[in-house]
């Protein structure tokens, strides 16, 4: 592909893109302002309005206690098969509760006590900090009987593939990584890791939360053991909103939820003293279900299932190659570097930029030039691209406006220090 710098070329993009249509089932309340994030929040989608207020004021507000049996007692199972269709997976093979983190923590403890007598965990340092973070809660909990081994990446963008199959052996309990990383976007080859761990008897568990909305993922033909991951980035689940978490059929029954309350009890009605986990799913439920965000993801998936994952990766890899061309044609000669991986097939959806004044040009670029992307340290400038609504002239602008930041020393009159929340 050759692009051309001129506005024309992205907008000549836009009217041809056959997924341009769904930018208007999402709420923009200010057009002009762009947003390059939905890796970090997924936008609201139209259809999520309505199905709040069916749900606050016709289902809590009228039906009251009666809507548990109207369906919101069954809403983990029913939005986990829905979101199971993104993720190659069978319906009954995902579950929606708790966070991310906690998921992680239920599905970590349960593996490593189902890998008795073997004491290696393997992950590599691109991982999100939270899971290395659960990693060591659940070593202190099992009383340190394990060694977690970070394996180091080899430039700070790709995953260390090689390293972590080199590492592979008898002792590996688990091997747990990120699929798609939060900062490069570096897209770990599925298929391939799970296969070299179950070579030497390992389990592997796939953090999804970059990738589920926006990477195709077949966890069916890979024989994925466990999975966890977001729905409030590409899914566009609403901040907050509960995760999920996937379970390959054959091992749900040897696992166990460390956290056991009574959603995950068999009969749970029959209120026994004792505790006895339930068939299937369940099991990794622990207490009532956030019943009105979990139900609010339902919108949000649907629009990624009527868009079709395939189409949507075809043109967030047609996006992501426009912007790392206009990076190199316009922003490498201003200091900019690419933190994420050339190779199309080797990312995500999202583009980091790398540049010495990182963070003072992104204070320039949301207060001045109307443009959110987000900030991770030391000095990546994140782009995400959602295709649903990211548009390729949302692109252009963001390229143009970076450019203007940094040839007219915009960035200068931030101070160095970081906001809470970037
Ligand atoms: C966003 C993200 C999380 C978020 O975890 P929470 O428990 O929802 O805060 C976890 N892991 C990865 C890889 C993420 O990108």
């Amino acid at each position: 592909m050759t692009v051309s710098t001129d506005v024309t070329y992205a907008v000549d993009l836009d009217t041809r893109d056959p997924l341009a249509h769904f930018r208007q089932r999402f709420v923009i309340t200010n057009p002009d302002l762009i947003y390059m994030d939905g890796n970090s929040l997924g936008r609201l989608p139209q259809a999520t309005i309505p199905l709040a207020d069916e749900l606050i004021q016709r289902q809590w507000g009228d039906r009251l206690i009666r809507g548990w049996n109207d369906g919101w007692f069954t809403a983990p199972e029913r939005v986990g098969a829905r979101i199971a269709r993104l993720i190659g997976a069978r319906p009954d093979e995902v579950i929606v509760a708790d966070s991310t983190s906690v998921n992680l923590f239920k599905l970590v403890v349960a593996a490593l006590r189902l890998q008795r007598g073997r004491s290696r965990i393997l992950t590599d340092n691109l991982n999100f900090p939270s899971d290395l973070y659960v990693l060591q809660g659940a070593i202190d909990l099992l009383d340190r009987q394990h060694k977690l081994e970070i394996v180091p990446s080899p430039d700070g963008i790709h995953g260390p593939a090689s390293g972590l199959q080199a590492r592979l052996n008898e002792q590996v309990a688990l091997v747990t990584l990120s699929h798609t990383v939060f900062k490069s976007g570096y897209t770990y080859d599925l298929a391939a890791i799970t296969e070299a761990a179950h070579a030497t008897g390992a389990l592997v568990l796939w953090d999804l939360s970059h990738s589920a909305g926006s990477v195709p993922v077949d966890l069916r033909a890979a024989q994925a053991d466990l999975a966890i991951g977001c729905t409030y980035k590409y899914m566009n689940g609403g901040p907050g909103a509960p995760a999920f978490l996937y379970v390959r059929r054959d091992l749900q029954e040897q696992l166990h939820n460390p956290i056991t309350g009574w959603m995950g009890q068999n009969n749970l009605f029959g209120f026994d003293l004792e505790y006895q986990p339930a068939s299937g799913l369940r099991r990794f439920l622990t207490g009532t279900p956030p019943v009105v965000s979990l139900s609010l993801i339902e919108s949000g998936v649907d629009l990624l299932l009527e868009a079709g994952l395939d189409r949507l990766r075809a043109k967030s890899e047609q996006q992501s190659a426009y912007l790392v061309e206009l990076w190199e044609t316009v922003l490498e000669p201003l200091g900019f570097t690419l933190n994420s991986p050339r190779d199309v097939r080797q990312r995500g959806s999202h583009i980091s930029l790398g540049h010495a004044e990182g963070l003072r040009i992104d204070l320039a670029l949301i207060n001045d030039m109307h443009v959110i992307p987000d900030f991770r340290a030391p000095d990546n400038i994140r782009l995400g691209i959602a295709p649903l609504y990211t548009s390729f002239r949302d692109i252009h602008t963001t390229v143009m406006r970076l450019r203007k930041i940094v040839a007219e020393k915009l960035y200068e009159k931030y101070p160095q220090e970081a906001p809470t929340v970037t």
